[in-house]
C-alpha cells in the first residue's frame, strides 16, 4: 500500500508530504485499506508506529462525506495524547473543507470548548472525564457519529467510561480500538465495542 494509491483527494496526498509521510509505516499499511473499507479494528501498536495517522486517515475519509456535525469521535487517556492527535489532525485536514476539530479535555477551561463545540465541528478529540462532564449537561450531542476511535484506553481503568459514553451514539457506526498492548480479558469489552472486527498487531 502506498498513500497514493489509497484514494485520497490530491489536498491530502500533498499535506502528507508536506508532513514527510512518504511511506506507510507497517501499522498504517495494515490499518488504513481496512479503515478505509469501514471494518471495525483491534490494532495493538504503541507510540511511534505511525498510529495516530493509521487512524486518522480513516477518519478523514469518512468526515469529508458526512454533513453530521459532530460526525468522529477520538477518544484519548490524557490531555497531552489528544494534543498531540489534534495536531496531527489539523496537519493532515488543512486546506479540507468543513472538517473543524475540537478538543475537549480536563485541566483546561470548559467555556472555550463549549463555544467552539457550538461552531459545527466535525472532528471530537476527547478525554472520556471531560466529555461524560459536557454529555451530562447535554452540550453535545453525538448520535451524529459515524467513526470512533478509542486510542490507547484498554488497560488504564477507563473501560467504564468508554461504555458510558458509547451508549450515546447510534449503532450505525465504525469503531477503532488501538492501545499498545491488548490486556487479557479485553475480549468482554471488544465484543461490546466492535462487530465483526478485524485484529490487527505488528
Ligand atoms: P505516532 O506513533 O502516531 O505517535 O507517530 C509518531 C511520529 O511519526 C509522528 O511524529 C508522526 O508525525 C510520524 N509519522 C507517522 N507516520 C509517518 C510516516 N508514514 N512517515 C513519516 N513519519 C510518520
Amino acid at each position: 500500500v502506498e498513500f497514493e494509491h489509497c484514494g485520497f483527494p490530491e489536498t491530502l496526498n500533498n499535506n502528507l508530504k508536506n508532513s514527510g509521510y512518504e511511506v506507510p509505516t507497517p501499522i498504517q499499511m495494515q490499518m488504513i485499506p481496512v479503515g478505509l473499507l469501514g471494518r471495525d479494528i483491534l490494532a495493538s501498536a504503541d507510540t511511534g508506529s505511525g498510529k495516530t495517522a493509521a487512524f486518522l486517515l480513516p477518519v478523514i475519509m469518512k468526515v469529508l462525506k458526512e454533513t453530521e456535525t459532530p460526525s468522529a469521535l477520538i477518544l484519548a487517556p490524557t490531555r497531552e495524547l489528544a494534543i498531540q492527535i489534534e495536531s496531527q489532525a489539523k496537519e493532515l485536514m488543512a486546506g479540507l473543507p468543513n472538517m473543524r476539530t475540537v478538543l475537549l479535555v480536563g485541566g483546561l477551561p470548559l467555556p472555550p470548548q463549549l463555544h467552539r463545540l457550538r461552531q459545527s465541528v466535525k472532528v471530537i478529540i476527547a478525554t472520556p472525564g471531560r466529555l461524560l462532564e459536557i454529555l451530562k449537561q447535554s452540550s453535545v450531542q453525538l448520535h451524529g457519529i459515524k467513526i470512533i476511535v478509542v486510542d490507547t484506553m484498554l488497560k488504564m481503568g477507563f473501560q467504564q467510561q468508554v461504555l458510558d459514553i458509547l451508549e450515546d451514539i447510534s449503532h450505525d457506526h465504525q469503531t477503532i480500538l488501538v492501545s499498545a498492548t491488548i490486556p487479557v480479558g479485553i475480549e468482554h469489552l471488544a465484543n461490546q465495542l466492535l462487530h465483526n472486527f478485524v485484529r490487527i498487531t505488528i
